[in-house]
């Protein structure tokens, strides 16, 4: 559905309600008092308003999500979902703001709660063949402005926090971010994800380097089996015993998608004549926005072959309970 499309279809506070209850009561309106289902009257004063026959309480569709207690018009909470939703890079709230016309600090926030919405979606176990690898957040550290301190290591051993993903062939990712590149801060992770149940691939070089590994002790330990390429050593796809195309050309995709993503946002929300992006700037931008716009990008990535509609209605059911401004700076 294009932006025309969708306008006309969503362009009404009306219209956008009706949508959302259709998707969050498929059977009638439930009320959050008592939980009777369709047994509510429409409050005529109120506009989405209902009121519960049996409990006699008041409620609205946005009640218990993240869009409960919001001053802004619901049509623009579904433009900006499109806008958030539609396109292969993460949008900036300083776009949102000229793009949609209400203040940057407004669009910062909404922003934030769509993000979170993404990530606190039920999500289905991964299976198959995973390919997994990580990625500092925070930039490279000869880009760190003139007397800031410098991390004691690089690669394994760093102080900066990652961003470790895992993405199933052929079907969804995951990311988390994890605060070390340690076996025990990143396992768990694919175990949780796959239970288990899959192979998984990794390469051996730069942030995880587990030195069990091989012995079956690191990462691969819970696995049904586990495969490493050697790019030290120029290996960067081979044939397992098994006849499986062990390689990581998956995630190194994913990864590279979402990296020119960031650098799409630092440049667009700087002013004009900064199109050069001094590095200073840039380190600092990375590390603010990578763990909330890996949610995004998971998102976006794994809605790839649904539309704009489609992937607004996951963005929308995935998420019950608000969130509010100190769960954000928490
Ligand atoms: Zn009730």
């Amino acid at each position: 559905m294009d932006l025309t499309a969708f306008a006309s279809t969503y362009g009404t506070d009306e219209a956008c309600r009706a949508h959302m209850e259709s998707l969050r009561w498929p059977g009638g309106p439930v009320c959050p008092g008592c939980g009777s289902v369709n047994n509510a009257v429409p409050v005529s004063t109120k506009p989405g308003r209902w009121r519960c026959r049996a409990c006699n309480r008041q409620f609205n569709v946005l009640l218990g999500t993240a869009l409960e207690g919001t001053h802004l018009p619901l049509r623009v909470w579904y433009l900006a979902m499109y806008l958030m939703l539609s396109t292969a890079k993460p949008i900036s709230a300083m776009s949102l703001h000229r793009q949609l016309g209400i203040q940057y600090r407004t669009c910062w926030h909404l922003l934030h709660r769509l993000r979170a919405m993404l990530a606190s979606g039920e999500k289905l176990p991964l299976s198959g063949i995973i390919e997994a690898d990580g990625t500092y957040v925070g930039g490279k550290p000869e880009n760190l402005p003139k007397g800031a301190p410098r991390p004691g290591k690089r690669g394994r051993g760093t102080t900066k926090p990652m961003l470790f993903a895992a993405i199933e062939r052929g079907g969804e990712a995951r990311t988390v971010a994890v605060p070390s590149a340690s076996v025990a801060a990143i396992a768990p992770a694919p175990w949780g994800w796959t239970r288990g149940a899959a192979t998984l691939m990794t390469d051996e070089l730069g942030a995880y380097r587990w030195p069990d590994a091989e012995r079956q002790s690191g990462i691969g330990r819970k696995m049904e089996a586990y495969h490493r390429v050697n790019h030290s050593q120029r290996e960067y796809a081979r044939t397992t015993p098994g006849g499986l195309r062990a390689h990581v050309n998956t995630a190194e995709g994913f990864f590279s998608l979402f990296k020119r993503g960031i650098f799409g946002i630092a440049t667009a929300s700087l002013p004009r004549r900064h199109h050069q992006v001094s590095p200073k700037h840039l380190h600092r931008y990375v590390r603010r926005t990578s763990p909330f716009d890996a949610a995004g990008h998971e998102f976006r990535y794994n809605g790839r072959k649904h539309d704009a509609t489609e992937r607004i209605a996951c963005c929308l059911i995935g998420r019950h309970g608000r969130l509010r401004l100190r769960e954000l700076f928490a």
